[in-house]
């Protein structure tokens, strides 16, 4: 029998089959509950909210809160799906103001848990409570409750084994719990938090802190006292947060947190937005170190994309991040850029000393492991050279003094309170960077016109791609006229540039452009040429630089507003303090 006629069985699925499948959009694991219950108390105008989670939230997610709580008629449908209290009619879509508003998630926890709710309503004598076994709906009963709203989940996936065969290692689902509450707990400062597992307290934030008490709860005082404070508002949008300095970036972003609208969110032209404002202050394969906070009307952006709510839809993209960018990049150039020598160099006492304490996810006390790879990577620098650094003088003494090159590479000298090692080639390309950008915003780089131009071979399609963007390139002092199908005329080239660099600049070029397809807007164009005319044109590693010149360097760069990092985000300097080094010898 073939499958066609097999059967002719169309049924509706009942409401329990149909919660479990919805189920599977909206929770996942014990931090999609966590998210929801807490979004919930959040809603219902909680001010303190206390979370117990065990065995990772697999056992046992209890949220507790002290909001508006509930009565007999609301606890009857707070497991029905498409019951909510938050979103009436189609058209509220565009008003939502609230985290929640589908009314999907207790009925698709109740689903797939042991779930019970207990509630009172402050003018309410006594409480309530219900509960939902799998989908299995309780009666309403009275029960003491204090005002407020608790809801228990217990045993997720016990019916759907498939779904619990899932789940990671305790350690794994407890961190990304934690990490819902982190981020839930930055979003809304006014609410205080308390989060236990197996009843030992993991965190806490008081109903009082501010964003970066908050953070420095949560992530140490050395990331909270280095952060910057940025603020800024185009009509109705309005952006507020901190970010830190580049030094800070890492290899995830547990730490990049955006909150749209009080929401937390992880949204990839946010993040492509962050990571453009530290462009040329960070290593482009690391993430910044921000705490951002975007505030739009509701009807601006459209948060219905996904069931989890983490991605949102801007109504007016083209606005609101030249916006962002222009607001986040000033904010980012106004971190302390300085890279601390005790940072880079292994002491063994620092790090002996740190070893004895208790790791816990936001112990900042630890070295973190993207700066063990640093250390490690720097560890040859102290020992393999020791001789080569310079006499200390009392750190009030007259500076400037004499520069010592390094391995053809690195310049040392005494500065206030310590020393400094400079990358010459990094701290160069700084200095010529800025120059050339310098240069371009007064609107004239000087050229230099060729009598012959210089031909460049490339493919039909590479000289195709090239056509759209003379007219940017030109700007940069680069102009360039098609001379066949696939030979282009390099007629001239800014003066900082020989002009042998003519075909590997024109071929980089195309190679930006050819990169993932898009092609980059003419600011971004114009971004990458710099960078790589800034490289070209630099001293390089290994070029002896005769006393003078390394003068005249390190004054080039002393007038410059940014001179901590290379363009591509590389440090220039290390600093050693005389504490660095008081360390380093065990005189403390
Ligand atoms: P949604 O949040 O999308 O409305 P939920 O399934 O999460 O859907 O919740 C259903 C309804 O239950 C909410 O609209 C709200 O009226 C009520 N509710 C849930 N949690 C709480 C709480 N902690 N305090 C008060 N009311 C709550
Ligand atoms: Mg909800």
């Amino acid at each position: 029998m073939s499958r066609a006629t097999e059967g002719v069985a169309i049924r509706v699925l009942s409401e329990r089959v149909r919660n479990q499948i919805a189920a599977g959009e909206v929770v996942e694991r014990p931090a999609s509950v966590v998210k929801e219950l807490v979004e919930n108390a959040l809603d219902a105008g909680a001010r303190e909210i206390v979370v117990e989670l065990e065995a990772g939230g697999v056992d046992l997610v209890r949220v507790t809160d002290d909001g508006r709580g509930m009565g007999p008629e609301d606890l009857a449908l707070a497991f029905v799906s498409h019951a909510t209290s938050k979103l009436a009619e189609v058209d509220d879509l565009l008003h939502i103001g609230t985290l929640g508003f589908r009314g999907e998630a207790l009925a698709s926890i109740g689903s797939v848990a042991r779930a019970r709710i207990l509630a009172r309503r402050a003018a309410d004598e006594h409480g309530w409570s219900i509960e939902d076994e799998g989908g299995r709906l309780g009666t309403v009963v009275a029960a003491g409750a204090p005002r407020g709203t608790t809801v228990e989940v217990r045993e997720l996936f016990f019916n759907v084994p498939a779904r619990r065969a899932f789940l990671k290692r305790t350690a794994t689902e407890l961190g990304r719990c934690l990490d819902v509450l982190q981020r839930l707990a930055l979003a809304h400062v006014g609410t205080g938090f308390v989060v236990s597992h197996e009843r030992g307290r993991v965190f806490d934030v008081e109903r009082e802190m501010d964003l970066a008490a908050r953070v420095r709860r949560l992530f140490g005082s050395e990331l909270a006292a280095a952060l910057v404070p940025v603020e800024a508002r185009d009509g109705a949008v309005a952006l507020s947060g901190l970010v830190a300095p580049p030094r800070f970036s890492r290899g995830d972003t547990a730490r990049q947190m955006w909150f749209l609208n009080g929401r937390p969110l992880r949204d990839r032209v946010l993040s492509r937005c962050l990571v453009e404002a530290y462009r040329g202050f960070n290593d482009e394969k690391r993430q910044p170190v921000a705490f951002l906070s975007l505030s739009v009307p509701p009807e601006a952006v459209d948060v219905n994309v996904h069931p989890t709510k983490s991605e949102v839809r801007f109504r007016d993209e083209r606005r609101l991040f030249p916006f962002l960018l222009g607001a986040l990049r000033a904010a980012v150039a106004r971190t302390d850029m300085a890279t601390p020598g005790s940072t880079l160099v292994p002491f063994p006492r620092l790090v002996g000393r740190d070893e004895g304490r208790p790791s816990t996810p936001w112990s900042t006390a630890r070295p973190r492991p993207e700066e063990l790879e640093v250390r490690e990577g720097t560890a040859q620098l102290a020992p393999e050279r020791p001789a080569t650094l310079p006499t200390l003088v009392p750190a009030d003494a007259p500076a400037p003094g004499p520069i010592l090159q390094v391995a053809a590479t690195y310049l040392v000298r005494e500065v206030e309170g310590g020393l400094e090692i400079v990358d010459q080639h990094a701290l160069h390309e700084r200095v010529t960077y800025e120059r050339l950008k310098a240069g371009l915003r007064a609107g004239g780089i000087e050229v230099q016109r060729e009598l012959v131009p210089e031909l460049v071979e490339l493919a039909r399609s590479e000289v195709h791609a090239l056509e759209e963007h003379l007219a940017s390139l030109a700007r940069l002092g680069i102009e360039i006229a098609l001379f066949g199908p696939t030979t282009v005329a390099v007629h001239a080239l800014p003066a900082l540039l020989p002009r042998r660099a003519a075909p590997r600049l024109v071929r980089e070029l195309v190679a930006v452009l050819a990169e993932g397809g898009a092609l980059p807007g003419p600011e971004e164009l114009l971004e990458h040429v710099v960078h790589s005319m800034a490289c070209r044109r630099s001293v390089m590693a290994g070029d002896v630089l005769a006393p003078e010149e390394a003068e005249a360097l390190l004054a080039a760069a002393a007038r410059l507003d940014h001179d901590q990092t290379c363009p591509h985000g590389r440090p220039t300097r290390v600093r050693l303090s005389l504490s660095d080094l008081e360390r380093a010898f065990h005189r403390r």
